[in-house]
């Protein structure tokens, strides 16, 4: 989980707001957020990195459901 230089974007489909955070794409995507393009990070403005972790918590509680009964 990185900083983020000036100027780049959200991945986020739809939002030009500017990025906070850089994300494993694949973590992003499994939390249920439509990025644009594909790459090997995903990068969140504030907004959509509140999103993201609410997104995750709920994730994880699955994967904690399905593996430890
Ligand atoms: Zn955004």
């Amino acid at each position: 989980m990185g900083r983020v230089e000036k100027g780049v974007k959200c991945s986020v489909a739809g939002c030009e707001a500017d990025a906070v955070r850089s994300i494993a794409f694949k973590r992003v995507s499994e939390a249920g957020l439509r990025l644009r393009g594909e790459s090997r990070r995903a990068y969140l403005c504030e907004a959509h990195y509140k999103e993201f972790k609410k997104a995750r918590r709920s994730v994880d509680k699955v994967e904690r459901m399905r593996w430890k009964p």
